[in-house]
């Protein structure tokens, strides 16, 4: 007798982390993908790339405001001195 639940496939999983992420996954399909995620390593390693991913550019993003906000203070400081 073949009786598997309607556990979701690798590929299902790997289509809704960036929803899961997002937090735009509908309740349901984030238990099952949470639940996917804590019993396949594969999927997991997905999941962590992803997250290190969206913590990368939100960083990267802020980097570069501060990187622009300190060459507009050096512009300024340059122009001033040269008065
Ligand atoms: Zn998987």
């Amino acid at each position: 007798m073949n009786t598997v639940p309607s556990r979701l496939e690798c590929e299902e999983v790997v289509v809704r982390l960036w929803p899961h992420l997002d937090g735009t996954l509908p309740e349901t399909e984030r238990e099952r993908v949470i639940a996917h995620l804590q019993e396949c390593a594969g999927c997991r390693s997905h999941y962590d790339f992803a997250r290190a991913f969206l913590v990368a550019v939100d960083r990267a993003g802020r980097e570069g405001s501060e990187f622009a906000a300190l060459r507009e203070r050096v512009n300024r400081a340059v122009a001033a001195s040269r008065r």
